[in-house]
């Protein structure tokens, strides 16, 4: 039997960015998840690509993870609206005199290879990787997992870091919101002639929006990732073009302006759906990540919005055991409860409406969202709070977001 502060069920992107920020502040954690780690190395397993915004960044200095990354990551300079390839869209760019970038582009593979290496080398932390709960009981004084390896695990505190269709959120009966879109977002990355400028480019079409995102030069050739929203019937077709054509339709999708592009990487298809959890937190459990929620990928925050609540929940877990207070005590969960409640549903609404609005054909709204972008534009404060949220930097900060230490 071994006892941590927490145990963490899920250990993706955000259970393994929990567990060190929980370390990085002297609390322990068991991270349990039937994947072998091995499978991450494979270019098949996620071939996806993550904008971090900076305040996530600032986290990663915040927890000791900014060592372990292999390779720096794209910083975005400027994030570019359009509607369709018309002159006329919008740019946001840090104020005057700023330097640090909006976001940063990694690859998921990169991203967990280095929370796996930092979680390896933390003394607080337990991985049980390859391993299944059999049972989970959360009792009115402790929590205790046994595992399909024998072990027993126990904690004042239970996290669900398992995902969209995490199982302790259902056994919980935590009522959740959803919806599928009639989407499918396509992914893959494109070498092109000409370079990039940090510039991350958001171009909505009636079909669904095409994301084309900067990333780190490769072999002497500029790289850009690419999420491209459409219909699941269109992307049945587009996964079945050779790579030539497919290259051939993004070329044509981003108007030519980086030049001739050829794909890098196989593409993949990731059907596109909303989730919200009427609540994040039951008895002695608390929900972070995808387990809470699901978004629109069309901003990239759903990765954000799980830091974010990777580093509310850790901020809450410390002051709490300063004051001597039990881990899994109500007061404590509800304070998570209230921080991240209201900030996940404002970008959920937002993103789900963005990707509404943007998918109504015709001319007359695509004109009334032009004119739109035109306005916002030029209106600087509006303009520099649209960037600070795409920096993640607006609202009530945890302090490692802030780039400070619990
Ligand atoms: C096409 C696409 C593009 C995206 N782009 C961006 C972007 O640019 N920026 C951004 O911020 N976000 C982006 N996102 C969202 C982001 O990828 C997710 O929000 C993020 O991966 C969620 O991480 P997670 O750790 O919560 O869940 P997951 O990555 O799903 O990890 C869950 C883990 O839990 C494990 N697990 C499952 N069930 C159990 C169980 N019962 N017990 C124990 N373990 C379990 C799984 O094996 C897995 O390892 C994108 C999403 C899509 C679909």
């Amino acid at each position: 039997m071994s006892r941590t502060d927490v145990i963490i069920l899920g250990g993706g992107l955000v259970g393994l960015a929990l567990a060190a920020a929980l370390d990085s502040s002297g609390l322990s954690a068991a991270i349990v998840d039937p994947v072998d780690p091995d499978s991450w190395k494979a270019s098949s397993f996620d071939g996806r690509t993550s904008a971090v915004s900076s305040s996530s960044r600032r986290m990663f200095d915040a927890i000791g993870l900014a060592p372990f990354l292999i390779e720096p990551g794209c910083p975005i300079r400027s994030i570019r609206v359009a509607d369709g390839l018309a002159p006329g869209g919008l740019a946001f760019e840090p104020p005057q005199g700023d330097d640090e970038p909006l976001g940063w582009m990694h690859e998921n593979r990169h991203l967990r290879q280095a929370l796996l290496a930092r979680a390896e080398a933390a003394k607080l932390i337990t991985l049980h990787y390859k391993t299944n709960a059999l049972s989970v009981d959360r009792a009115d004084h402790d929590v205790t997992v046994r595992l399909d390896n024998g072990d027993t695990l126990t904690a004042p505190l239970l996290v669900s870091a398992e995902g969209r269709n995490a199982a302790t959120r259902e056994a919980a009966g935590i009522r959740v919101a959803h919806w599928q879109y009639d989407h499918a977002a396509i992914v893959s990355t494109l070498a092109h002639e000409r370079p990039h400028d940090g510039v991350a480019w958001e171009i909505f079409y009636p079909g669904g929006p095409f994301a084309l995102l900067p990333m780190t030069d490769a072999g002497g050739s500029p790289r850009s990732a690419i999420v491209w929203s459409v219909t699941r019937d269109d992307a049945r077709g587009f996964l079945s073009l050779s790579d030539e054509d497919f290259a051939a339709e993004a070329e044509a999708a981003m108007g030519n302006f980086l030049g001739h592009v050829r794909l890098l990487t196989p593409r993949s298809s990731y059907p596109l759906g909303f989730h919200h959890a009427a609540r994040i937190t039951d008895t002695r459990l608390a929900l972070v990540g995808d387990s809470a929620h699901a978004i629109h990928p069309i901003a990239g925050q759903g990765l954000n919005l799980g830091f974010r609540d990777a580093a509310a929940l850790a901020q809450v877990l410390v002051e709490g055991a300063r004051l001597g207070l039990d881990l899994g005590d109500r007061q404590l969960l509800d304070r998570y409860e209230r921080w991240r409640g209201l900030d996940t549903m404002m970008v959920a609404m937002a993103t789900d409406g963005l990707s509404r609005l943007f998918g109504i054909p015709g001319k007359l709204p695509s004109a009334v969202r032009r004119f739109g972008l035109a306005v916002t534009g030029k209106i600087g404060p509006l303009r520099d709070r649209l960037a600070a949220e795409a920096r993640g930097t607006t609202g009530d900060l945890p302090l490692l977001l802030q780039g400070l230490p619990i």
